[in-house]
């Protein structure tokens, strides 16, 4: 895919009482401004895939997904532009109405299918989807864009990243993005994960799968998921509107609200070491929020 072009004006320094009190730099790595659907880290997720496909001249782009999934509706917004075809494999029953993510994904030309739970879970393409395709014309991308080729896209990441950065924050789905940034980042640096599922300690070994033995660079923190994925309560809400009226950052409730607030809470914990500079990665993801009730946010 083309590489977007990015400004280092993207790179948003945070003035806030608290950071200059624990005498910590901030800065927003602002993803979320690269493209107008493909934002924040899915444009890098994909980008391996299908540039993989293209040199194998595949036709149609087959990934997972569900309603909320931003990877669905990324992965059908490059596809158009990029001229292939794509299906989206979905969980359950089609739904009477379609969720904007999903009708967003469909407007870009992907065509949904819906399978049942059981065949979802093995990540089964339908026979029918396959029979209508020409062999070999086709390849998977595989739900949130996890696996190798993920995170080596995800480590382009770190191109836009500003010299002198000591920990790099980011909200944890599958972990391909963090595993991506693990792989480039320099020797002194630490990541740090955000996970957004609740419980879900299997992300450790998921992301360690991704990377090779020597590389351990990263943490992983499951405090800040507000009850699990998509989940929310008054406290996150009222966050993101005061994170908005304190730096004019917007940030959604899935994932990237639930990371700034964990930033701010681990800062004022005393978590980061005083004269640290700390990156805050905005993946994005803006599109969930229309799921919201009107005027929940200022935003
Ligand atoms: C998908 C997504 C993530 C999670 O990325 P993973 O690589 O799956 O961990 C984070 N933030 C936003 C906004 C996303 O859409």
């Amino acid at each position: 895919m083309r590489t977007p072009t990015f400004s280092p004006a993207n790179v948003q320094p945070i003035q806030k009482k608290l950071y200059q009190q624990r005498q910590l730099q901030v800065f927003v790595l602002r993803l979320d401004k690269l493209h107008p659907v493909v934002s924040g880290n899915k444009w890098f997720k994909l980008d391996q895939f299908l540039q993989a496909a293209a040199r194998e001249n595949k036709k149609t782009i087959i990934t997972f997904g569900g309603p909320y999934s931003n990877h669905l509706v990324a992965t059908a917004a490059a596809c158009a532009e990029l001229g292939f075809n794509s299906i989206g494999i979905m969980r359950g029953e089609r739904p009477a109405t379609l969720s904007h993510t999903l009708a967003d994904a469909q407007a870009c030309g992907m065509h949904l299918h819906f399978i049942s739970r059981d065949a979802y879970r093995q990540k089964q393409v339908p026979a029918s989807v396959i029979e209508g395709l020409l062999p070999g014309t086709w390849s998977i991308v595989p739900e949130g864009g996890y696996g190798r080729e993920g995170a080596e896209g995800a480590a382009g990441i770190m191109q836009l990243v500003p010299p002198g950065i000591d920990h790099i924050v980011v909200a944890v789905g599958t972990g391909t993005t963090l595993a991506g940034l693990s792989l480039a980042a320099g020797a002194t640096q630490q990541l740090l994960g955000i996970s957004v599922l609740k419980n879900q300690q299997s992300i450790d070994a998921e992301v360690k799968a991704l990377l090779p033995p020597a590389i351990r660079n990263f943490s992983i923190l499951h405090d800040f998921h507000f009850g699990g994925y998509a989940k929310k309560n008054a406290q996150l809400i009222q966050f993101m509107n005061q994170w908005y009226r304190d730096t004019g950052i917007a940030s959604d409730f899935v994932y990237t609200g639930k990371m700034f607030y964990a930033a701010e809470s681990l800062a004022g914990a005393g978590y980061f070491p005083r004269g640290s500079s700390i990156l805050l990665v905005h993946t994005g993801g803006l599109q969930g929020n229309r799921s919201l009730p009107k005027g929940t946010l200022i935003f």
